[in-house]
């Protein structure tokens, strides 16, 4: 573990990191914690407000200068005024600059990544249905409309929402309203089962598309809240029946932005990506259909990995989007004229460091 110094990012992909606040149960463990021992501090990740993030080492907390400490540089982080930051403040620092891309013909992607219950979740979604709790999803949306409402006399606009689930490498449309069965046979890795499949095209003019998946027009916060919620109400039935499936698949929700007006047509993009948590293969302990998912999980993101660093080398011709679902879906809103936002979720708890490092050490080699 070598310590890191600081870089700089090239403009394309914007990292930025987001520290959770200690939940309930983790806070009377450290109460047992600090019980037992001399020790009174167990935070283990400082967000500085230059952009950099030192995690500290629980294990030698007494230790000055024998504490492991790696500072990573990243684009955005925190304000001075709180290790926490809210969802506002959220928006402010990696959405609001997606909304105003959005409506110019930029493509842009903001890819939340991080361990299981570090926070992904609620970053993009939160609370749909609270104005202080509204994720980046809700507010993305907001944003949006607010934004068009304000074209000028004359132009026009269209939007259409997607709502794709990637599991195991296999697709699943969020919004088609049907329910598909995943089969945990052996047999059953490829398509989707129990239903239509759902496959990715790369056409030379349009690029990459999924067949048969549902676009819906939307025209309101309210309608896209409404497609929302009926997606996660499938995606739960099959949570409860499947073991918290939701943590172990990507989620990409797309929007499409069409603007016309006199002299000036544009067509956006906007993906916002909730990434499976990424689990350790060899520690973890789960056996069979579990590690085989965790093999799909690792896998996907190790391909993202590679395509944004091809990216970042400015290697535009020959990024492997092909080597994975999770990155052909992707392809468009990270290639061409596009902006991309990591968003790397952080526990505050001592036991989270080797996770939060690992997490960086991605984001760092995505910069
Ligand atoms: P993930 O999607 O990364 O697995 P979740 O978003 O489900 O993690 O978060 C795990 C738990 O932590 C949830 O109970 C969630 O409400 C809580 N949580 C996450 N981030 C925050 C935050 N910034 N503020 C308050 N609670 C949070
Ligand atoms: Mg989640």
């Amino acid at each position: 573990r070598a310590e890191k110094s600081p870089r700089s990012f090239g403009e394309k992909v914007q990292t930025a990191v987001r520290l959770r606040p200690f939940l309930n149960l983790e806070l009377a463990k450290i109460a047992q914690w600090e019980r037992r021992s001399e020790h009174s501090s167990y935070s283990c990740v400082e967000m500085k407000p230059d952009g950099h993030v030192t995690l500290h080492d629980p294990e030698k907390p007494n230790q000055p200068g024998r504490d492991f400490e790696c500072t990573f540089a990243f684009d955005s982080s925190q304000p001075q005024s709180s290790q926490y930051a809210d969802q506002s403040t959220i928006f402010e620092g990696v959405g609001a600059d997606m909304v105003m891309h959005g409506t110019t013909g930029y493509n842009c992607c903001l890819v939340a990544y991080g361990q299981t219950g570090t926070g992904k979740t609620h970053t993009v979604h939160g609370d749909w249905q609270s104005h202080e709790h509204r994720g980046l999803l809700p507010r993305i949306a907001e944003g949006l409309f607010a934004r068009l409402g304000k074209l000028a006399e004359g132009d026009t606009w269209r939007v259409r929402i997607s709502y794709v689930e990637v599991y195991k490498d296999r697709l699943r449309d969020l919004l088609s309203g049907t329910r598909m069965e995943y089969e945990s046979s052996p047999r059953s890795t490829k398509g989707a089962l129990g239903g239509k499949g759902l496959e990715v095209r790369a056409h030379p003019e349009i690029g990459v598309f999924v067949e048969n998946l549902q676009e819906l027009p939307v025209e309101s916060f309210r309608d896209v809240a409404r497609h929302v919620a009926r997606g996660e109400r499938a995606k739960k039935i099959e949570s409860t029946t499947m073991n918290n499936r939701s943590s172990r698949s990507h989620t990409i929700f797309s929007f499409k932005v069409e603007v016309r007006g006199t002299g000036h047509n544009s067509l956006s993009t906007m993906q916002v990506v909730d990434l499976a948590g990424r689990e350790n293969e060899q520690t973890s302990e789960c056996k069979d259909e579990r590690f085989r998912e965790l093999r799909f999980i690792n896998r996907s993101l190790f391909e993202l990995a590679n395509c944004i660093s091809a990216l970042c080398d400015g290697n535009r011709e020959h990024v492997p989007f092909r080597n994975s679902k999770l990155t052909m879906l992707l392809s468009d809103s990270l290639s061409s004229n596009s902006r991309t936002t990591l968003l790397a979720t952080l526990t505050p708890s001592p036991t989270g460091f080797d996770e939060n490092m690992l997490t960086c050490r991605f984001l760092e080699s995505a910069g």
